[in-house]
């Protein structure tokens, strides 16, 4: 128990973070082209925002969320998703008192799901998210979905499918619900558990159940496109009018309903096709209601959240290599009692902006030859009594085997192969 993360839970070590940084940097300048800035909220929250934002109909309230009372008996719950805390970090703030749209993203939030796990689906995950607040057009729709595509494509996601959808409003969705629910009492029976037992809270998730049996069931269920009100068609019209401009497959899926109750018109979701089946990277969509629901202003909003494991799982499963940055530039090693010389020149190294290191665990020269090699730094420096009595040390490259004496204060820009002829003549 002592040395294993609780279930569904991962560490990310030192010798794999490089590639969460590029991927986080990579997300960094797509969200900041677009016009986002970011915010970041409490890992916690008041769970009442959760039931009330999220919605007391859903699977994640229902049943996979991480809620305990504090010391003083508060109701307080882990994130399980990034929406409501953005929602009330903008009303807390009055940001809606300033200009509007106000765009915000949020970073490598962590999300807490009590799920089962398995390959994709941790009880612990990130999310990158955007969220725009205060847009009502369909151009703002069309952004964020361009904005996830082209990030992942850029990333080297090769195969992405983008399916839209339109849920409706309040205006038209209640009598489709009641056609869709009328379609399913007829076969209840055919329903898989879960989907019997959301039948009267939330019927539109047996259109995107992953049971086949759901899926052979509600082939020919009715749709929500064919129902919707003038404004949401219209909403919808422009929202493909923009993607196709932006020249962008993308499919109308009547199945991408989402798990969450506050969406309204545009639903979206990115999948991938992987060996295990269809996997999705990427969901987001159109929350009107969801400000006013917590109190706020009646004001339009939009946004997408974006799995960061699920992200690296693809680039992994389609090849794709992350630059590694490597761990030092150089290693001091040392001969004798030269320890305090050595650990001078790190710190100088280091102050003219090097990745330097020395060995801290008393090794002969030969370990620390070895050791050098295995963090594979590109260049050492070496410190025996005749280079210490002339302050200089003696530069190698490791590719090479060439070898040189430089001053010290020389060094960091030799190995940078600014300064090549400037280095001390031997024997000086
Ligand atoms: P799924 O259909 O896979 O359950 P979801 O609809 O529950 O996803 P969202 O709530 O929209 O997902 O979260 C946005 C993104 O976060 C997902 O597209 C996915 O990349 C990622 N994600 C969601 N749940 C998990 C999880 N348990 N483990 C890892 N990543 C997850
Ligand atoms: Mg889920």
């Amino acid at each position: 128990m002592l040395t294993q993360a609780p279930r569904g839970t991962r560490d990310v070590l030192p010798a794999e973070s490089y590639r969460w940084q590029y991927l986080e940097d990579k997300m960094r300048r797509a969200a900041a082209l677009a016009g986002y800035r970011e915010v970041r909220t409490p890992v916690f929250e008041h769970t009442e925002l959760f039931l009330r934002g999220v919605g007391d109909t859903t699977d994640i309230v229902q049943k996979e969320m991480y809620t305990f009372k504090d010391k003083a008996d508060r109701s307080i719950t882990l994130k399980p998703e990034g929406t409501a805390g953005a929602a009330r970090s903008f009303l807390e703030s009055n940001l809606y008192a300033d200009a509007l749209p106000c765009k915000m993203y949020y970073l490598n939030a962590p999300i807490f799901r009590y799920e089962a796990p398995q390959s994709g689906r941790l009880r612990e995950h990130h999310q990158f998210g955007c969220e725009c607040f205060g847009a009502k057009e369909a151009t703002a729709d069309a952004e964020l979905i361009l904005l996830a595509f082209h990030l992942l494509r850029d990333l080297g996601i090769s195969n992405l499918s983008v399916n839209i959808n339109s849920i409706g409003c309040p205006k038209c969705r209640p009598l489709y619900h009641q056609r869709l629910k009328s379609y399913l009492a007829d076969r209840f029976d055919g329903l898989c558990d879960t989907c019997k037992e959301r039948f009267d809270r939330n019927p539109l998730r047996a259109l995107d159940c992953k049971e086949k049996q759901c899926q052979a069931l509600t082939k020919d269920a009715p749709s929500m496109l064919d129902m919707l009100c003038d404004e949401c068609r219209e909403h919808f019209e422009q929202l493909q009018t923009c993607l196709r401009g932006a020249g962008i497959p993308f499919a109308v899926n009547p199945r991408i309903v989402r798990g969450l109750d506050y969406y309204t018109k545009t639903v979206f979701e990115l999948i991938t096709r992987t060996k295990d089946g269809n996997l999705t990277v990427c969901g987001g969509g159109r929350y009107d209601h969801l400000v006013e629901q917590l109190g706020g202003p009646d004001l339009p909003a939009v946004g997408f959240g974006m799995g960061l494991e699920r992200v690296l799982m693809l680039l992994d499963a389609e090849g794709v290599s992350i630059p590694e940055p490597g761990w030092y530039d150089v290693f001091v090693t040392y001969m004798g009692e030269n320890r305090q010389h050595a650990f001078e020149l790190v710190q100088s190294l280091r102050r003219a902006g090097l990745r330097a290191d020395m060995d801290h665990c008393g090794r002969s020269l030969k370990a620390q030859f070895k050791y050098a090699n295995k963090t594979g730094a590109p260049w050492t420096a070496t410190i025996g009594d005749d280079e210490a009595a002339s302050g200089a040390a003696r530069l190698k490259q490791m590719s090479t085997g060439e070898e040189r004496t430089v001053l010290w204060s020389e060094a960091a820009d030799v190995i940078r192969g600014l300064t090549r002829d400037e280095t001390v003549p031997e024997g000086k």
